[in-house]
């Protein structure tokens, strides 16, 4: 199994990414929360006790977060309050991290924007 780092070298941009599989439900995803335009699942690797991702349903061209532009304003406001609303859910009221991979040296392996919320311990600073 390769590290993240390792896996971030060889992805790129995909046509359909795993994320559009988990959106139509072609591949199980431990599903937290969903509305008409977001979905938050847990990541299958998950970095601390609590760690979910939230990913617009339609990617609308953002494979990355460096791809948004003004149109995109609505949608990225909504993943972000998504954020927050599922944190509240999922009971991380002591604080949670929120990161966006953006690119190789961000350590992206999906290209499908995606908002990794991580929390439910300590964590510490600064992330290397
Ligand atoms: P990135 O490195 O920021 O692109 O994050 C991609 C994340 O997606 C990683 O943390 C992976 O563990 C996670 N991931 C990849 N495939 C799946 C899956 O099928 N279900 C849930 N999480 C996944």
């Amino acid at each position: 199994m390769s590290t993240e780092e390792e896996k971030a070298q060889i992805a790129g941009e995909e046509e359909v990414t795993i994320f559009d599989k988990i959106v139509a439900k072609e591949i199980p995803a431990d599903v937290i929360y969903e509305d008409d335009l977001a979905l938050a699942f847990r990541d299958i690797n998950a970095t601390a006790k609590v760690h979910f991702l939230v990913i617009p349903k339609d990617r609308q061209g953002l494979t990355g977060i460096s791809k948004s532009e003004e149109k995109h304003k609505e949608l990225l406001g909504h993943l972000m309050i998504t954020a927050a609303k599922v944190a509240e859910q999922e009971n991380l009221s002591d604080g949670y991290r929120i990161v966006i991979n953006e690119g190789k040296f961000g350590c992206q392996s999906v290209y499908h924007l995606h908002i990794h919320v991580i929390g439910g311990e300590q964590l510490g600073w600064p992330p290397t």
